[in-house]
């Protein structure tokens, strides 16, 4: 498979932020979100091929017992649950850090940690626009990965317009629970996250959701490896 990185942090979001974790990143992914972090990773030979047994080796150089498999689009890489009965195999909890688009079986995995895409994701591009729109408007596979895993949902939100499609989007899923439920300022700097921050946790407070931090933009403002 195609490693784009892999490196030694902290998980920035969601229920396990702050825990100490080495992070896989694979490489492609067939969105192209407008405010995406990893636009580095969205082509399918952005890195190196490894084996699985390569990207263990390499895992295990670090002190860390959480593993998070994110992207790019994990679940567009071909040997995705070989990797996860890998880790499983060598007792790591496994993260993986999905947009909910894809449904696979049997895969190891302790958190499925994933981020539906509002309209606020949609590329400007005209092309582009439609395919993402058609991609994201489809729920079959995140209600699967709900189903069949533990997991997070976790929102970007840009502006208090989005609530109104986050409720829509909940609407359409089964069996939500609004305590896996979790927002996160889009922000890139660190000034538009305190900003947005703030303004996010008047509408946690108002709507019950967990406010989530992204510390890799509150510490590194989104430093690739970091
Ligand atoms: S799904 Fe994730 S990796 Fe893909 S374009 Fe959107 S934010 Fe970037």
């Amino acid at each position: 498979m195609i490693v784009n990185e892999i490196f030694y942090s902290i998980q920035g979001e969601g229920k396990l932020a702050g825990v100490p974790s080495v992070f896989i990143r694979l490489s492609g992914c067939p969105l192209r979100c407008k405010w995406c972090d990893t636009k580095y990773a969205w082509s399918p030979t952005s890195g190196d091929e490894m084996t699985v047994e390569q990207i263990e080796a390499e895992v295990v150089k670090h002190p860390a017992s959480h593993v998070v498999i994110t992207g790019g689009e994990p679940f567009a890489s071909g040997q995705l649950k070989e990797l996860t009965i890998a880790l499983a195999n060598t007792n790591f909890h496994i993260t993986i850090e999905t947009n909910g688009l894809k449904f696979i079986d049997g895969l190891k995995c302790n958190l499925m940690s994933i981020s539906p895409k509002l309209a606020n994701s949609i590329p400007d591009e005209p092309d582009l626009s439609e395919k993402h729109k058609k991609h994201i408007g489809d729920l079959t596979a995140m209600q699967q990965l709900m189903d069949n895993y533990k997991y997070q949902l976790k929102f970007v939100v840009d502006t208090a317009a989005d609530l109104d499609e986050i409720a829509q989007c909940i609407g359409k899923l089964e069996n939500v629970n609004p305590y896996k439920i979790c927002l996160m300022p889009q922000a890139t700097t660190r000034s538009e996250y305190i900003t947005k921050s703030q303004f996010l946790a008047e509408i946690c407070k108002r709507t019950g959701f967990a406010l989530s931090p992204r510390l890799q933009v509150l510490l590194w403002e989104g430093q690739k490896g970091k």
